[in-house]
């Protein structure tokens, strides 16, 4: 049996002897290969896991041009695993490699898919749990993958996931959702989240609230049509509106100037409801955009021990 370990780094500098001291002793009793994937560190990143290949031909590395993003590096990674089991991690050490073995285990019973499920996220603020927890209801409930709670990027999966997944030709590809999608048999390996080692998040709230419209827009079509449910229900109310003033005017008896509030609130909602409707369509369109295009998913700078 080989395994796999893909991992993607961004600016690591700090982290990678820290992790390889922990990971590299827990990995050797099988035959393994440790992938990094750079996605455009300007730290000494990329030197770092030089300097340890030189002495371990088993530490492989792939160094992107520039910066393509996380999930398009651990892509990258999984296009050149060869092992019959994969694992993904991040490279900061919150993602313990001591539960590798159980992992294995669970893969030699038959799961495909292995989950590391975060146990206790004391480590996380109250604001990215809550978050969390409201993003993954939502997207769980707008599409027909199920998405287990608690997990992000931290598993072992299969050959044959590997296979679904670099199938793909999606520019944005939402892993933990296609990893669910395909169905394959999983299972959980638990752990406790640990602090970040060095540096901190890449993961700004900006950025995760593009992450998640990518997941839900790669998943679901629904707000496609909760925008059309909106249209419909904003021109009900309107022409109970045309009817209400086309009465009052020949029918009520009362004086037909009142005020401007009614009208201010009409367009307000009327131009809210539209502006979120033609985004939520502009998202789309903009992956459309993206995938017609269809340029490389990234570009390779250098390759090492590969
Ligand atoms: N990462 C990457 N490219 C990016 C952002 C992050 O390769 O554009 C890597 C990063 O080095 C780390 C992993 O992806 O190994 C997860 O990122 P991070 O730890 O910042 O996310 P968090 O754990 O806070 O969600
Ligand atoms: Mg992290």
């Amino acid at each position: 049996m080989k395994l796999s370990i893909v991992i993607p780094v961004f600016n690591e500098e700090n982290n990678i002897i820290p992790l390889l001291e922990k990971l590299v002793p827990v990995v050797s009793k099988y035959d393994y290969e440790i992938i990094f994937v750079n996605d455009g560190s300007r730290d000494q990143t990329v030197n770092v896991i030089k300097t340890s290949a030189k002495n371990n031909k088993r530490i492989k590395l792939l160094s992107f041009n520039r910066n393509f993003g996380h999930q398009i590096a651990l892509v990258a990674g999984y296009e050149i695993a060869s092992g019959d089991a994969i694992v993904s991690m991040d490279a900061d050490l919150q993602d313990p490699p001591s539960v590798i073995p159980e992992m294995i285990k669970k893969w030699e019973n038959g799961a495909k898919i292995i989950y590391g499920k975060r146990q206790k996220r004391d480590v996380d603020s109250i604001f990215k749990k809550r978050t969390a927890e409201f993003f993954y209801r939502f997207i769980n409930s707008l599409s027909d993958s199920n998405i287990p709670e608690n997990v992000g990027d931290f598993r072992l999966i299969d050959r044959e996931v590997v296979g679904f997944l670099t199938s793909l030709s999606e520019h944005a590809p939402f892993l933990r959702g296609l990893v669910a999608w395909s169905g394959f048999p999983e299972d959980f390996v638990y752990f406790e989240r640990a602090k970040r080692n060095s540096g901190k998040t890449h993961y700004s709230v900006s950025k995760m609230l593009n992450f998640a419209l990518d997941g839900i827009t790669s998943f679901s079509i629904k707000p496609l049509r909760i925008a059309t449910y909106m249209g419909f229900l904003t021109a009900s109310f309107g022409f109970l509106g045309i009817l209400y003033a086309i009465i009052g005017k020949f029918l009520l008896p009362i004086p037909w100037v009142t005020g401007w509030t009614g009208l201010f609130v009409g367009v307000m909602f009327i131009g809210g409801v539209q502006l979120i409707t033609i985004g939520i369509i502009g998202e789309y369109i903009s992956k459309i955009y993206i995938e017609v295009l269809n340029r490389p998913h990234y570009l390779v700078k250098e390759r090492i021990n590969i």
